[in-house]
């Protein structure tokens, strides 16, 4: 059983070092237990926040532990009354080939064209976009939604539902590739280069009706230019920050909350964290509906496959450099 543990704590990037593989022998399933092959290991940014001692919403991966990571998964051999050979599962047997399970935390997985979608379009990323737009934006026909990282798991989703009900849709992403694909294969409205020397002019002229609904997962120089576009009663689902995951420091210069704080005061603003945890138990309405959708035909999803578990932390540095194209899955092995 190859396996990746936390060889260290990064500072700033993580770099190839903070990681170990290691090769131990495959447990054996007690009574009670299930042993899972890893088929597909979905790497997401949160894992940056695992690997740091820093309080947050869930706990460290230890030094020296398995890093963590949800996978689909098959079940090879089953002491387990709910389980059989062969039955595929939703599992968070993290950075490695097999894992035991008693159970706890496995779903079987769900009536899906791709097994990978578990990871993604019907799985958390998927959730995450449909319940952050929905519940905490509320956008309406007409408005404008602004997302950035908007060919990647969650921006991709984002963008395609706010189309859905009518809205105008503007992209953030790095590059022409990926911003010509938010545009051509998404149906976004524009998409604009966040890495362009006058990129908040360009925001600007794609929002002439100024910003409804900014779905926040970036934040940074991202952020600052979409503050001052920001409408009356306008509402920031506050998804996620990547810009600043491999932070130390707070960046230098002046402080900025009060211009936060007074633009939130003025317009009427409504900022709102989420973490997808606490809507587990609305999962099935939004697995019914994204199936619908993806049934007829309205949603797309593009799947960044990286061959070999092996790769897992040269793909994971990359994701936190925006050098994934869609949603990154590691695929270490046939079914
Ligand atoms: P993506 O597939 O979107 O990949 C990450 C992307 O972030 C990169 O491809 C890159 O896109 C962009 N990015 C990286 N660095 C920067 C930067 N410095 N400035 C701006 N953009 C950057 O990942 P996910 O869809 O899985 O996740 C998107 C966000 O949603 C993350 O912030 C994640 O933490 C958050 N999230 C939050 C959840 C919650 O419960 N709150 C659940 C799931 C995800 P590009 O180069 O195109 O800009």
């Amino acid at each position: 059983n190859r396996r990746f543990v936390l060889a260290s704590r990064p500072k700033g990037a993580p770099t190839a070092q903070d990681f170990r593989l290691e090769s131990v022998k495959v447990s054996e399933p007690a009574e009670g237990e299930v042993l899972l092959r890893t088929l597909y290991l979905s790497l997401d940014p949160y894992m940056r926040g695992r690997m740091s001692d820093a309080p947050s919403y869930a706990p460290p991966v230890e030094l020296g532990g398995v890093m963590v990571g949800e996978t689909v998964a098959q079940v090879v051999a089953s002491h387990h009354e709910g389980y059989v050979a062969g039955d595929l599962v939703l599992s968070d047997s993290g950075w490695q080939d097999y894992a035991v399970s008693n159970g706890t935390g496995l779903t079987k997985l769900g009536s899906m064209a791709k097994p990978s979608w578990a990871l993604g379009v019907l799985g958390m990323p998927g959730f995450t976009a449909y319940m952050g737009l929905l519940d905490i934006g509320q956008p309406k026909a007409g408005e404008t939604v602004v997302v950035a990282a908007a060919t990647g798991a969650v921006g991709s989703l984002v963008g395609q539902i706010a189309k859905i009900k009518g809205c105008h849709v503007v992209g953030v992403a790095g590059g022409a590739d990926k911003c010509r694909a938010a545009i051509d294969e998404l149906g976004f409205d524009a998409c604009i280069d966040r890495n362009a020397a006058d990129f908040a002019d360009q925001l600007a002229t794609a929002c002439p009706r100024g910003i409804d609904v900014y779905f926040e997962s970036v934040g940074g120089a991202v952020f600052n230019a979409v503050l001052p576009l920001l409408n009356l009663s306008a509402r920031v689902p506050v998804c996620g920050l990547i810009a600043q995951y491999n932070a130390e420091h707070l960046p230098e210069g002046g402080d900025r909350t009060p211009l936060l704080m007074g633009a939130i005061l003025v317009k009427r603003i409504k900022v709102q964290g989420f973490i997808i945890f606490d809507y587990a138990p609305r999962y099935p309405e939004f697995f019914k509906e994204m199936s619908e959708w993806l049934a007829q035909g309205k949603i797309s999803f593009r799947e960044d496959f990286v061959d070999g578990l092996e790769n897992a932390p040269q793909a994971f540095i990359g994701l936190l450099e925006g050098k994934n194209f869609g949603k990154l899955v590691i695929k270490v092995a046939d079914a």
